[in-house]
């Protein structure tokens, strides 16, 4: 196809080219002066700890700066004082009122976001993967179906969102970037687990690796010998973050070409777009991006937590849905803030969660009924939030798993006590006296025999 066709209409062609700020450079952001002193200040503050990435467009374009102290675009990208512990902030605001030196601010960082909770739910032990005894850095495999790849040049993003569960990475934690710069690992790995159908390149945000890069890593799934992947999936918020990737970036034709070669040959090429609100589906280039991934065959699907402070509203997930699906974007799934970073700021109890998503569904048509949640990804699986119930009088959450690390767990109902202020799966009770959940005793022996394994030659 030719993309020059779906024209880079002259009003699309951006103002300036991508330019990023971070911490460092938060003097150097103008549309910071508007804003009450003490807001600034706070929010470099918490900048110290939590990460902070904003490009140019996202401040030019996104951000409504009348009204920037609810704006969910500016929650989403600028920290808040509220983020952090009351007693965490003062000490950290402290220190640099103080005129401390950056070795000083540095340490308490580090200190103080070990209280974060940096490593929620054993992704990286637990999940990967090893081929000949060899572990595969930069892999994750843990549902059966699906590989996850974490390209090395892929580990940032455009822009980054408060409440990212990876910001431990973002901000420097080395244990925990995790990625792989080669291919070979990867495909030898594929060739042998016949049972992967799906490859998921993830990170950070793949979308800003140019074409090249990606091309290295995506060619080879052109190759007979990893036909059973029939599904390339690309995690990515570049749609809202810089659409300009798919648009009026240098090589944004090429990127495409390299789409609708994989759709040629078969694959199905799917977009996990990250999307928290209907605002981010406004802007023309996000439309423009929307329609020239559409254009190569690719399928573009929707993911995003339900946040406080950001999109804690029926009305909101309704309008996003409609819109996503008005665009030809298909809703998928709902996800639960997890246990990690801010989430003292944007956590919802499960209740709230499950009412947000049920008043949510019951105004959309089918089409937007493909997604699913609330789900927590948690530990042993995906679980989702079905229901509030009373049985034999109890009150009770109905929960399945949609996805589980054992698959004969999926879809099989369970019960917890119901608990209004219960956040996450470790906040919840068996209900009915029981002492465990039906997956526990063996969700255990597979942590044990993973031990194990990982110790054993095989
Ligand atoms: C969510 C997730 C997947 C994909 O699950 P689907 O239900 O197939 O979308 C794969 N691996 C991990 C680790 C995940 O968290
Ligand atoms: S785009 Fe995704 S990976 Fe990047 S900061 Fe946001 S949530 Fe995290």
């Amino acid at each position: 196809m030719n993309y020059a066709a779906i024209a880079r209409r002259p009003e699309l062609v951006p103002s300036s080219k991508f330019k990023v700020y971070t911490e460092k450079h938060l003097d150097k952001i103008s549309q910071l002066d508007i804003l009450p002193s003490q807001l600034r200040d706070e929010i470099r503050v918490v900048a110290k700890i939590l990460p902070f990435r904003v490009n140019q467009y996202v401040l030019d374009q996104l951000i409504d700066w009348d009204n920037a102290e609810t704006d969910p675009m500016f929650i989403l990208t600028f920290p808040q004082r509220d983020m952090l512990a009351p007693e965490s902030f003062n000490r950290m605001a402290e220190l640099v009122r103080s005129g401390a030196d950056n070795k000083a601010i540095h340490a308490l960082a580090t200190q103080l976001r070990q209280q974060l909770n940096p490593h929620p739910a054993g992704q990286m032990e637990l999940n990967v993967p090893s081929l000949d005894n060899e572990q595969l850095s930069g892999m994750q495999h843990k549902y059966h179906e699906t590989v996850l790849f974490f390209p090395s040049q892929g580990q940032v993003c455009h822009s980054y969102c408060t409440f990212c569960f990876r910001w431990a990475q973002f901000v420097g934690d080395k244990s925990l970037r995790f990625s792989s710069g080669e291919v070979d690992g990867l495909y030898a790995y594929l060739k042998r687990h016949k049972e992967v159908s799906d490859l998921l390149l993830t990170g950070g945000d793949p979308m800003v690796m140019k074409t090249h890069h990606l091309k290295y890593y995506l060619e080879p799934l052109l190759d007979r010998s990893v036909r059973h992947v029939q599904t390339l999936r690309i995690g990515s918020k570049a749609l809202t973050y810089w659409p300009h990737r798919f648009v009026t970036d240098d090589d944004a034709d090429d990127l495409l070409r390299l789409l609708e070669r994989l759709v040629k040959a078969g694959k199905h090429v799917a977009f996990m777009a990250h999307f928290n609100h209907w605002r981010e589906l406004e802007a023309k280039m996000t439309r423009r991006a929307i329609q020239r991934i559409r254009a190569t065959g690719a399928e573009i699907r929707c993911q995003g937590p339900l946040l406080a402070n950001i999109n804690n509203d029926a009305t909101v997930w309704s309008r996003m849905w409609r819109e996503q699906v008005r665009l030809g974007l298909i809703p998928y799934y709902m996800f639960v803030e997890r246990d990690t970073g801010a989430r003292r700021y944007f956590e919802v109890p499960l209740t709230r969660a499950l009412q947000v998503y049920q008043q949510a569904y019951q105004s959309v048509s089918g089409l937007a009924r493909t997604v699913r949640g609330p789900s927590m990804s948690a530990a042993p699986g995906k679980v989702q939030v079905q229901g509030v119930t009373e049985i034999n009088n109890e009150k009770v959450f109905l929960l399945r798993f949609l996805q589980a690390r054992n698959e004969n767990w999926t879809q099989q109902p369970f019960f917890a006590r119901f608990d209004e202020n219960a956040t996450w799966l470790d906040d919840l009770k068996p209900a009915f006296g029981q002492n465990q959940f039906f997956f526990e005793e063996e969700f255990r022996q597979i942590l044990n025999e993973r031990q194990a394994f990982d110790h054993l030659p095989n």
